[in-house]
């Protein structure tokens, strides 16, 4: 089918504003990626023609409103080949890992293991130290090699009778690796651990099928993924989420109450407490449809022939550090510009319009394993063009003469 660049960017409307007097080159989309027309107007008119609070009603705005809240359920589950009962809504990729890792905590006992990797972001590392704070529970990281990879071997050796679960990110929001999430996954389930996928970057850059994949949970953030912020997805394989204590109580997610007593309901209404977010749902069902009309495996090679024109574009300068080079990696390029510091570099290609990502994106332990504190991050979305990798290296060449 093809992707036309050109067509794409017309749903996108903050493509037409300049910063500081120059086109916006938008190169951070792994931090937060831009709203189609599509997701902007299905919110806009969800407020305008059809809101109420969900599951609760029992006049027409409710039930409409409930309606399309879960035809957005619908939307995630068909997108990732989950069940409509899989897929629980949270306020993003983080929320879901700290719900599975409160869960498993009630569970778990001093000594046992969770398994993660070097290159995690710091969602899927920090609610397991509170484990190991609270619990006694033993964290193990999987090395990253000097290209970027997982250290598969030492998986193998980590991998031990006391393992319970193994967390590892799909693609890694600094380096782009890809990971191979089937395999780490089997090899995890035949040492008898759960294992719980960071499916941020990765979902958003190629098709995922969950079945496929066979991991117990896998979550993102619709941010990411074209669509709003507040609004993320949990999957859980039916049989693990209901194996899962509730995580936060309130309305919704009860069977019964009374005062000496309660019943949950059943997943994915046992760990939607509260007033969910509704617009936000909606938004992300909307950006999903919209991303269905595209074939996201022509967008995921348009993508990287922006990366691979960009190292092209780069290639003799010598005064540049890639961090990530692993074979198949997505189009996330980590950086270093001998003489700068990644933040100087960052505000400088600001004042070229070109938007790019800074700092240690949350992913310290990992920029230790590379022996800095920060990098400079860019990240292409499906809206990317090849004259805008074009300018981003000419606006870092002439960032860089700035340092020479
Ligand atoms: N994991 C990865 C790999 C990410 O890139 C991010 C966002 N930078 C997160 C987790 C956390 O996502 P959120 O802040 O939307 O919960």
């Amino acid at each position: 089918m093809g992707f036309d660049v050109a067509a794409a960017r017309e749903a996108f409307p903050i493509l037409q504003r300049q910063v500081n007097g120059k086109p916006l080159i938008y190169l951070d989309s792994a931090a937060s990626a831009q709203k189609p027309r599509a997701v902007i107007d299905a919110m806009r008119s969800a407020m305008e023609s059809s809101y109420a609070n969900v599951h609760r009603g029992l006049h027409t705005l409710a039930n409409e409103t409930t309606d399309a809240y879960e035809a957005a359920r619908r939307s995630v589950a068909s997108f990732i080949g989950a069940a409509e009962g899989e897929i629980v809504f949270t306020k993003g990729a983080t929320e879901g890992i700290n719900l599975v890792a409160a869960g498993l905590g009630a569970r778990l006992q001093p000594g046992d293991e969770i398994l993660l990797t070097e290159m995690e972001h710091h969602a899927n590392i920090v609610p397991w130290h509170f484990l190991r704070e609270r619990l006694g529970v033993v964290l193990r990281f999987v090395p990253v090699t000097d290209q970027g990879e997982l250290d598969l071997a030492a998986y193998q050796d980590l991998l031990g009778p006391r393992t319970r679960l193994v967390a590892f990110t799909h693609m890694s929001n600094v380096l782009g690796t890809v990971n191979p999430a089937q395999r780490l996954t089997e090899m995890a389930h035949a040492a008898g651990a759960l294992v719980l996928v960071d499916g941020c970057q990765a979902v958003v850059h190629q098709p995922v099928d969950v079945r496929e994949l066979g991991a117990d949970f896998y979550v993102f953030s619709g941010h990411k993924l074209y669509g709003p912020t507040g609004i993320g997805v949990l999957y859980g394989r039916a049989a693990a989420l209901a194996d899962l204590p509730p995580y936060q109580g309130g309305g919704e997610m009860i069977a019964q109450v009374s005062l000496e007593a309660i019943t949950y309901a059943d997943p994915p209404h046992r760990f939607e407490a509260g007033t969910p977010p509704i617009l936000e749902a909606i938004g992300l069902g909307a950006a999903i449809e919209w991303l269905k009309g595209f074939d996201r495996q022509a967008i995921a090679e348009h993508e990287q022939r922006l990366y691979a024109r960009t190292l092209e574009g780069l290639a003799g300068a010598n005064w540049l550090k890639v961090i990530g080079e692993a074979p198949g990696k997505g189009a996330i390029l980590s950086f270093l510009v001998d003489g700068a510091h990644a933040h100087d570099v960052a505000q400088i290609l600001d004042r070229y319009g070109v938007a790019v990502r800074a700092g240690a994106h949350c992913a310290e332990p990992l920029m230790k394993r590379f022996g800095v504190t920060s990098s400079a991050r860019a990240s292409f979305g499906l809206y990317n063009t090849e004259a805008e990798a074009d300018a981003f290296v000419e606006a870092l060449t002439k960032t860089q003469a700035f340092f020479a």
